[in-house]
């Protein structure tokens, strides 16, 4: 089979394409590969695995070159612990600002440990090693004011509770700032919260 193009060019990567779109209007263009059009550096590196090279180029640069190609699939909302927000204050950034692909989360906060290692903050002692009743990692006064805090400046606040007693402290730091009303404009919430007492959870 013969055909008659006035360019032929070998290559669909960066460099083919770019010439074949420069070329365009002013011939016919045919396009020549080793495999599939698809096989080329050009689209894996798109999207995929990437590094910054020189001066010239930076991570942001990346970041809005994928976004340009559609290739970012991951959304990513933060959650953002609570010691190290002082820079979102600050800036008056809230939850709910950003981008469908990085969005600004709850502020983080940690009322207790975890269960795995008993301590999850709970009421009555633990029957294993290492016993006790846990460790709350600050006071319910200490989580309340917390909490009166970031409500008061319009963030989502997410508390980790596993244990009943973690769990009361942070019932109490929600009602502290929700009190009577019902409904949770904010969206505040318990992550975890593994072991309720019936009373709390009535
Ligand atoms: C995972 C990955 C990450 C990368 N990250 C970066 C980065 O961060 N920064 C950066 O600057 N560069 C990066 N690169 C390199 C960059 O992607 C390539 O340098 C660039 O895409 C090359 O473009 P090209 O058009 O020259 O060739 P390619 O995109 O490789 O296309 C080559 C074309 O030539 C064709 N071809 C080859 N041999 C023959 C043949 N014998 N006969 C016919 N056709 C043939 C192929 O079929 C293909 O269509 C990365 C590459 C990869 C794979």
């Amino acid at each position: 089979m013969q055909y008659d193009v006035d360019f032929l060019i070998i290559g669909s990567g960066i460099g083919g394409l770019t010439l074949a779109l420069n070329v365009a209007g002013t011939g016919q263009v045919a396009i020549v590969t080793k495999k599939e059009a698809i096989e080329t550096n050009t689209n894996y590196a798109q999207g995929g695995i990437a590094s910054v090279l020189s001066k010239y180029d930076s991570f942001d640069l990346h970041v809005q070159d994928t976004l340009a190609a559609g290739r970012l699939k991951i959304r990513v909302y933060t959650m953002n612990h609570d010691i190290m927000t002082e820079s979102l204050v600050e800036a008056r950034i809230k939850t709910g600002f950003g981008s469908p692909h990085l969005r600004i989360g709850p502020i983080k906060i940690f009322a207790d440990g975890g269960m795995s290692n008993r301590t999850a903050a709970v009421s009555q002692p633990y029957l294993t090693p290492p016993h006790g009743t846990g460790l709350k990692i600050q006071s319910r006064e200490a989580l309340i004011e917390a909490v009166k805090r970031y409500h008061a400046l319009g963030y989502q606040i997410a508390i980790h509770a596993q244990g009943d007693a973690g769990i009361s402290d942070t019932l109490d730091a929600f009602e502290a700032v929700l009190g009577p009303q019902s409904g949770n404009p904010l969206r505040h919430r318990i992550e975890h919260g593994c072991v309720w007492l019936c009373r709390r959870s009535e």
